[in-house]
């Protein structure tokens, strides 16, 4: 599939339009329309909110560049360093939104996920900062509401993770696009994600990194997490590129890696480990939180109810998996009191070299001791 983000039919959504999408800020008030006092239709940052000229190239206040729908296609430029006006002027509005939390939690906090007793990832919130690794081109796109994920959880204990994928480049038909992710928590409630993720939503939901970025974010036993900034592989990873993920304990640190057998591109990145880790466990519980050790492939779209799925292999590297669960789902983004779309999952299976199949709301699923498949459709 096409990388270029040229070939997608991309419109940014004025506030306005947004009960058209079914985009529900439930009891929320809009931190988009509270600024917005004049009643205009201004464009926004997907970044940092600022009001930004329709088919301007960049934003004057954080620096992003963009890609327009209607447009001529241009070739992302080379990285510039923001200067020090521009960052300090990020700076300030940065420090004014967290002063408002409802602007905070809507545009920057990766919102921790109380709904639902199913396991699931919040893992979007990709901040771009001035660092020489991020190239923050976003192409714009209507808001990714629905968040939708194919999992499988692990039933048995590990001391590390390892597992190979296919990075398999596929988008929506608003450019969005999944990634691949392996998890472990920890037996002391330590939730560590690795993976790599293709055409990946900016936080505000409001459009995306263009091509492949380096997935990861660690969650506390209470749940809470940093936002973790884009970060780029070391090199080229190209469709159907082969990409081991692990997760690992090295002396005081927790290393979550990935590497492109084909191309030889990297990115990793090491996080303190607590005292009291030790192995990684199947399950684990906060309120009513659930994360789990195993599989998944997640993808964010404007639309509920997407379907549309190529094939990604992931297979297992050391013991074959004895037993676990795979399920399917989906819910609205940053709301917590809504039901999911839809949520479903297997009974326990155990596994051998037979792939079993499960099936849900148009999302399929294959499970082996050695292999999990996503999709296709
Ligand atoms: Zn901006």
């Amino acid at each position: 599939m096409g990388a270029s983000w040229s070939c997608f039919e991309l419109k940014i959504v004025p506030i306005a339009d947004r009960g058209r999408l079914g985009f529900s800020l439930r009891d929320r008030p809009d931190p988009s329309k509270v600024r917005n006092r004049l009643g205009t239709s201004a464009l926004k940052c997907p970044i940092c909110n600022g009001e930004v000229q329709q088919y301007a190239p960049s934003c004057r206040y954080c620096g992003t560049r963009f890609a327009w729908p209607g447009s001529p296609a241009q070739p992302p430029l080379p990285h510039e360093p923001h200067n020090e006006k521009r960052v300090a002027t990020a700076v300030l509005l940065l420090a004014l939104l967290a002063l408002s939390g409802f602007f905070s939690a809507y545009v920057l906090v990766p919102i921790v996920n109380t709904f639902f007793r199913d396991a699931r990832s919040i893992y979007r919130s990709i901040v771009c900062s001035s660092s020489s690794s991020c190239n923050p081109t976003v192409v714009l796109a209507p808001t990714a509401t629905y968040d939708q994920q194919v999992f499988m959880i692990f039933r048995q204990t590990f001391s590390s993770l390892s597992v190979n994928v296919t990075a398999v480049e596929q988008s929506d038909s608003n450019g969005y696009g999944p990634s691949y992710l392996l998890n472990g928590v920890t037996n002391d409630g330590y939730w560590y994600q690795v993976g790599l993720s293709w055409n990946w939503p900016v936080a505000s939901g409001k459009g995306y990194f263009p091509g492949w970025s380096f997935a990861r974010e660690v969650f506390t036993p209470s749940g809470s997490t940093n936002p973790p900034r884009f970060q780029s592989f070391s090199g080229t990873v190209n469709d159907g590129d082969v990409v081991l993920l692990s997760i690992y304990f090295s002396g005081r640190d927790v290393v979550m890696s990935a590497y492109d057998y084909d191309t030889g591109a990297r990115a990793s990145q090491s996080s303190a480990r607590d005292s009291g880790s030790s192995y990684f466990q199947s399950f684990y519980s906060v309120g009513n939180m659930e994360f789990f050790t195993g599989l998944m492939t997640e993808w964010y779209h404007s639309k509920a109810g997407e379907t549309r799925m190529d094939r990604v292999a992931y297979s297992v590297n050391g013991n074959p998996i004895s037993s676990g669960r795979v399920c399917v789902d989906e819910h609205v983004a940053h709301d917590f009191t809504s039901p999911p779309v839809y949520s479903g999952c297997s009974a326990e299976l155990g596994l051998d070299s037979r792939p079993q199949p499960f099936s849900f709301h148009g999302l399929n699923a294959y499970a082996s001791s050695m292999e999990f498949v996503t999709g296709p459709s």
